[in-house]
């Protein structure tokens, strides 16, 4: 289980480690094929912020021939705001007085039609808080059964769940799970993560690793930047995912690194800032580092950030998001999770990204191209 290799990984020394990397290091990390973890931590170092252009050069030619000019569109439906943890950063904790949804299996199948009248989209998002005893496995087993009529490619983003869950769901027609560790930093997670499920930092940090155990398809990796050192926590999610290709080698991984948006509760404050610049060297360094892993973005980044990164690198977007359970249409204007930054149009983002060169795919994957490669 990754968490007994992380034991063996100390924050503070591969701070120190990135910090202290130089212009040589930067220098031999882009002149190899095939970077390992010291050469992504040069590549994400203040060092290489004066190696910007050079990286996005090398980032957009192995993105080029990994995934031709192809940009993954994808679309979530929050089934629920409700939730039994108290993350210090999200508008959904337990203690807000807000008002709480967990939409009927009524009101989901009217969402999937929404859904379908604002584009083709063929991969969905199921995203819940983690309330277990009242949207738990067998609530997230219905809404993937009445997704399936719509949509090809089904995921979701949900409480960790154990390896025989993952193998129930699959049942169902999951594909993919996203899951954030938000920080590896274990010492800190706690206190974002005071009560309930989520303070259990291996339970979620080894969710991954059940997954793989029961072949899901897609795994994703998230961080959620502006809570720790953002260079220690995207490393830390370079390492994690080296680790679970080696495991579970047959997977695709996709990783996300959003930056914290302003929830309902507005007095969290973040506690690092990442700038445009920097989320580009994050972008690169990725890519430069594995050229197969997906990159995605939400859309938390704004229009203009995710149009130019959509030519250099990143390959998957969200697009026309609604935060809020049943944003859609049963409840357009309840609380969101997040406030979006790219409140475009689907239809406006496909077409601004073709302007861009770049081919809008609303169906990556289907079950069927399993098959066929068996
Ligand atoms: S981040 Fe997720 S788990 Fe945490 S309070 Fe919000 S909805 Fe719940």
């Amino acid at each position: 289980m990754f968490s007994e290799e992380l034991e063996k990984i100390s924050w503070e020394e591969t701070t120190e480690r990135i910090y202290s990397k130089t212009d040589a290091d930067v220098i031999r990390a882009l002149g190899k094929d095939k970077c390992d973890t010291d050469d992504f931590m040069a590549l994400i170092s203040p060092a290489a912020g004066k190696f910007l252009e050079p990286m996005a050069e090398l980032s957009r030619k192995y993105t080029m021939e990994r995934f031709g000019k192809t940009i993954s569109l994808f679309i979530p439906l929050y089934l629920t705001n409700s939730c039994t943890n108290s993350c210090v950063y999200c508008g959904f904790h337990i203690s807000n007085p807000m008002a709480r949804t967990i939409l009927t299996y009524e009101e989901i199948e009217n969402e999937y039609k929404a859904i379908k009248k604002l584009g083709p989209f063929e991969n969905l998002l199921l995203v819940t808080g983690e309330n277990p005893a009242k949207a738990g496995v067998p609530y997230i087993a219905k809404a993937l059964d009445l997704a399936k009529p719509y949509f090809s490619n089904l995921k979701i983003e949900v409480m960790p769940l154990t390896t025989d869950d993952y193998l129930e769901l699959k049942k169902h027609g999951l594909n993919g799970v996203i899951c954030f560790q938000e920080t590896y930093n274990r010492d800190r997670y706690r206190i974002y993560h005071p009560r309930g499920m989520k303070s259990r930092f291996e339970w979620r940090v080894d969710g991954f690793d059940r997954m793989g155990q029961a072949g899901v398809h897609s795994i994703g990796l998230g961080v959620l930047i502006g809570l720790e050192e953002w260079r220690t926590d995207v490393t830390m999610m370079a390492i994690h995912l080296r680790y679970l290709q080696k495991h579970y080698w047959k997977t695709k991984y996709s990783v996300n690194f959003p930056r914290m948006r302003p929830a309902e509760n507005e007095g969290f404050v973040p506690n690092v800032i990442m700038n445009d610049r920097e989320l580009a060297q994050a972008t690169f360094a990725m890519r430069i580092f594995d050229h197969d892993v997906d990159i995605s973005y939400s859309t938390r980044e704004p229009a203009n950030i995710r149009d130019h990164m959509a030519t250099l690198g990143v390959t998957t977007m969200s697009a026309e998001s609604k935060t809020d359970p049943g944003g859609y249409c049963t409840y357009p204007h309840s609380l969101e999770q997040f406030h979006v930054s790219d409140d475009r149009t689907a239809s406006e983002i496909e077409k601004v990204l073709k302007s861009l060169g770049r081919e809008p795919v609303w169906k990556d994957w289907d079950v069927s191209f399993d098959l066929m490669t068996r």
